[in-house]
């Protein structure tokens, strides 16, 4: 891999590798744009096949980050860690302290948290060495019920872009994956009067939710092709492609789930066939805004409060797209260009950084 070319490629403004030989520690952090802020995203512990994979992840997830932050509006950048090898290995201090020497190294520029692989539990040992760590035990807490408070309004967004009412009572969304955001999602759903399609692969997930909100359950494959209005993704990504994109009989798909869209040109497909795609890291911000607020000192109400934010932000998404004949995953990125190119062409006189 030619490492400057894929970094000019998404102007990304700095990549650090990282080895501590007394536990075999191999880490990389990857820090994409930090015009808006410090940059905020998790550190994923993975058994990557080769260097080039993970520094790939690595830069991919880093630039996700800062349209992530920038389209909520937050004074963050965008970067991610990762941490080759074994994710269930046992000697996890050592690995994690040794990873928050180096996010210590950069003086503030990185600041991580959870992700896949990773838990509480291994941010406290980061904490050991540093402040630049966020998703603390006994602070922000589990995220999913922000996220799926997000992804509720930002559904209701889509709604009234789709047929100008954004009231979701009597209609039908069929929701992939149980989990915790799945779970938040349904019960939100339920309470204003939506009628639930649900699935998991997980047996129990789906009971809890069925029990909690009367929901129908069907297999998992059988989740495509329900005759509903909406599909919520909430389990895994690309699960938007040449194979389901076909048996979709819905008019929206808004979920929870990262990287929904299998490639960029599916996100052209939704477009065609008329299905209002609501792009998945502006609805699921609300778990980037619930760690923001560790940062600065919110409750989880005033998160919640500040994840409302979501609905005006896939409503601009939609003007975009409307505006500008484009598909809304590439008005979504627009949008996000437009708020980083407008800070950062703020004369030096205005310069002022919060965060
Ligand atoms: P989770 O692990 O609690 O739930 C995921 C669920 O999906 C599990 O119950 C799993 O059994 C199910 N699943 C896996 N494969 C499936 C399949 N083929 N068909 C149906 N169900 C399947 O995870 P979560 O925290 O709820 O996150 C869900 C998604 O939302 C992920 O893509 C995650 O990256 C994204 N996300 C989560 C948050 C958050 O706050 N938790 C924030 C932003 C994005």
């Amino acid at each position: 891999m030619d490492l400057f070319a894929a970094m000019k490629q998404y102007e990304h403004e700095q990549v650090v590798f990282c080895h501590e030989p007394s536990c075999g520690y191999l880490g990389i952090i990857a820090i994409h744009d930090t015009t808006l802020g410090p940059a905020l995203g998790g550190t994923r512990f993975w058994s990557y096949a080769s260097s080039d994979e993970a520094v790939t992840d690595a830069l991919r997830l880093a630039r996700g980050m800062t349209y992530k932050a920038a389209v909520a509006g937050l004074n963050l950048g965008g970067g991610k860690s990762v941490i080759v090898g074994d994710n269930k290995r046992p000697d996890r201090e050592a690995i994690f302290r040794a990873h928050g020497r180096f996010v210590e190294s950069l003086g503030g520029r990185y600041i991580t948290a959870e992700d896949v692989g990773t838990t509480p539990a291994d941010m406290a040992f980061i904490h050991f060495e540093t402040n630049h760590v966020v998703g603390l035990f006994g602070l922000s807490g589990d995220p999913s019920p922000v996220t799926a408070h997000g992804v509720y309004v930002g559904m209701k967004a889509a709604a009234k872009a789709k047929w100008g009412s954004d009231g979701l009572a009597g209609k039908t969304v069929a929701v992939q994956g149980c989990g915790s955001v799945g779970y938040w999602l349904s019960t939100y759903l339920h309470k204003e009067g939506a009628k639930l399609v649900v699935t998991d692969v997980d047996e129990a997930k789906v009971k809890r939710v069925a029990e909690a909100t009367g929901a129908r359950a069907v297999p998992a494959d059988a989740i495509y092709g329900q005759a509903a209005d909406i599909f919520a993704p909430c389990a895994l990504g690309a699960i938007l492609n040449d194979a389901t994109i076909p048996q979709l009989k819905v008019q929206i798909v808004a979920g929870g789930a990262n990287n929904q869209l299998a490639e960029e040109r599916h996100g052209d497909d939704l477009d065609r066939r008329g299905i209002l795609y609501a792009p998945d890291y502006v609805g699921n911000g609300g778990g980037l805004i619930n760690v923001y607020g560790e940062l600065n000192g919110w409750s989880k109400d005033q998160a919640m409060k500040r994840a409302e934010g979501i609905y005006e932000s896939l409503a601009t998404v939609f003007r975009i797209a409307a505006r500008d004949r484009i598909p809304p995953h590439q008005a979504a990125d627009r949008m996000a260009e437009e708020r980083i190119a407008a800070v950062k062409g703020l004369s030096p006189m205005a310069y002022r950084r919060r965060s």
